[in-house]
């Protein structure tokens, strides 16, 4: 992606320091889905990455990977599979533990959302601790999946969250 798209993304991201609790800075992302432009440019990063591989569906992790991961999925023909918190989705369900912060939190995955062998990219807004794309990672493999490749918008390189993530290569298009 030209390097001044990638500026105009990055100039779009919003830092709201304190949210959602003290010392964290959230990198607010509505500035560029409230742009249609911007929004244009923030998929297409995706679907450049995409484009040449094999991919059979798109996982997107709840919430805003969702709203980045569909949208690649429909211009890809491909379908769209989301990974929820716990509790969210209705159907039977396979579930992955991990750690946060403080605590702990649980992600889900309907059992028949991915058939074995399955090409699967995985998308989020952000990749942080790596935490809650490891357990992503974790549930997609158990549940048959094969995982191509994590791509976030954001990555918080400080945070070294794709070292949780071994064994799957990483993509993301606004370091910091
Ligand atoms: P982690 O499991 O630490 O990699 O956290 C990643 C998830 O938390 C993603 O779904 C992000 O949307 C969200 N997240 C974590 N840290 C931030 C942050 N500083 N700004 C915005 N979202 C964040």
């Amino acid at each position: 992606m030209p390097s001044d798209s990638i500026e105009k993304l990055r100039a779009a991201v919003r830092d709201v320091p304190d949210f959602p609790k003290p010392g964290i800075i959230f990198k607010d992302i509505t500035p560029i889905l409230g742009n249609g432009k911007l929004f244009r440019v923030a998929i297409e990063a995706f679907l450049e990455q995409c484009r040449g591989q094999e991919i059979d569906k798109i996982v997107g992790i709840d919430a805003r990977g969702f709203l980045f991961g569909s949208a690649v999925a429909y211009d890809l023909g491909v379908g769209f599979v989301p990974l929820r918190k716990k509790g969210r989705l209705p159907y039977r369900t396979e579930s992955a533990k991990y750690s946060l912060e403080y605590g702990e939190a649980e992600m889900e995955l309907h059992v028949d959302a991915i058939e074995r062998g399955e090409k699967i990219v995985l998308i989020d807004d952000l990749l942080a601790t790596g935490g809650t794309s490891a357990s992503a990672a974790t549930l997609i493999r158990k549940v048959g999946g094969v995982l191509l490749e994590a791509q976030f918008l954001i990555e918080l390189e400080f945070l070294h969250g794709r070292q949780k993530l071994e064994g799957t290569p990483v993509v993301s298009f606004l370091k910091y």
